[in-house]
């Protein structure tokens, strides 16, 4: 196997810490890059003294200079609540981001591989989502900092594509969970399973009939590395998720059942543009990467609570107040 510098921005995040892990094991030479924004050091300290891992603390919206091989950038807060809280600096991590990496990636002769997200859909009226669907995105609203820079980074992934040859891939991520998401990163998944470990009421938004398609971490990191070697003709963008499609109230009563948490659920808003369905098509990965999640949810959310039973939740700063 030829060893490669990898750059991963976003390393120390919840994917990203599993990825740099991956690739470590693998034999490359792994540089993680994050700002710590969503994170924390902790992620990946267990990786800091392998002779082929590198950490660096810098913000994705400046320019860096390093020679890599392949670039995976996942730099960008993900969780509604901390993506809203600066939504102008959000914008900026996926744009100026995107064009850092893809200067970088054009000056190295990189690969580099976007994470994008099933939020360029946004609230779809075509279910399940295939590819070439084009969304239904408010520009306006509260999410569009996210939707909207995600979708921008997309363009700007195929214009230098197009433009400059520079040679891309983008896969468009649904909802993932699993061990290392932040106590207090404000998704579902994670804001549950706290809530259930501690006794705590569960907030559900809305009467919990909205849909997600939950994939466990290690069957979505397994699909972007098989993106990025695959073949340079398949650029994306490619949907990685699970399909198995549950309810919020259905994933609230699998939580309750699998902690033994006998407290309430309690309804809150439901937030506006929360998306009300949400599937992914995953028949073009299934065919051009020969890949299908493994994990049903029940088996990941096991592992993901005894994740959460092992930590402190006093070790971890919560990124913002909204949570
Ligand atoms: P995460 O919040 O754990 O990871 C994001 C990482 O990026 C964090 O370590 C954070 O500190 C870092 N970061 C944020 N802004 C930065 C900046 N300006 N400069 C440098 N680093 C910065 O979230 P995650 O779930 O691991 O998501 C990783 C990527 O995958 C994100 O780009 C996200 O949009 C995308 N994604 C994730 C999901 C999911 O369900 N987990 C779904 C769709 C897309
Ligand atoms: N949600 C909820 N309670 C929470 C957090 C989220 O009911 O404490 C709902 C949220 O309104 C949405 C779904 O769960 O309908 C998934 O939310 P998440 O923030 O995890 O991801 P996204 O909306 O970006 O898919």
């Amino acid at each position: 196997m030829a060893i490669k510098r990898i750059l991963v921005t976003g390393g120390a995040g919840f994917l990203g810490s599993h990825l740099c892990e991956r690739l470590v094991e693998s034999g490359h030479d792994v540089i993680c890059l994050d700002n710590f924004f969503t994170s924390q050091k902790s992620n990946v300290a267990h990786l800091l003294g392998k002779p082929n891992f590198e950490l660096i603390r810098h913000d994705v919206t400046h320019p860096i200079h390093l020679e890599v091989d392949e670039i995976y950038n996942l730099a960008c807060p993900a969780a509604p609540g901390h993506y809203q809280y600066n939504p102008i600096k959000t914008m900026k991590t996926s744009v100026m981001g995107a064009i850092n990496v893809l200067g970088m990636a054009k000056r190295c002769r990189a690969k580099v591989l976007q994470a994008s997200t099933s939020e360029v859909y946004g609230d779809p009226t075509v279910h399940p989502q295939p590819e070439s669907y084009r969304g239904n995105v408010n520009p306006i609203g509260p999410r569009a900092c996210y939707d909207e820079g995600k979708r921008a980074a997309e363009t700007l992934f195929f214009d230098y594509y197009r433009s400059n040859r520079v040679n891309i891939r983008v896969v468009r991520i649904f909802n993932t969970y699993g061990p290392r998401m932040h106590p207090f990163d404000g998704r579902v998944v994670s804001n549950f399973i706290r809530q259930a470990l501690l006794g705590q009421d569960i907030s559900m938004f809305g009467d919990g009939a909205q849909t997600r398609s939950f994939c466990y971490r290690d069957d979505l990191v397994e699909a972007m590395i098989r993106m990025m070697n695959g073949p340079d003709e398949f650029v994306g963008p490619v949907n990685i998720g699970n399909p198995n499609e549950f309810t919020i109230m259905q994933l609230a009563q699998l939580i309750m059942e699998l902690t033994g948490n006998k407290g309430k659920i309690i309804h809150k808003p439901l937030p506006q543009d929360d998306p009300l369905q949400r599937q992914p098509d995953i028949t073009l990965a299934r065919q051009k990467l020969g890949w299908e999640p493994k994990t049903q949810l029940r088996d990941g959310l096991v592992k993901t609570i005894d994740y959460f039973r092992s930590i402190n939740f006093s070790d971890f700063r919560a990124p913002t107040p909204n949570y």
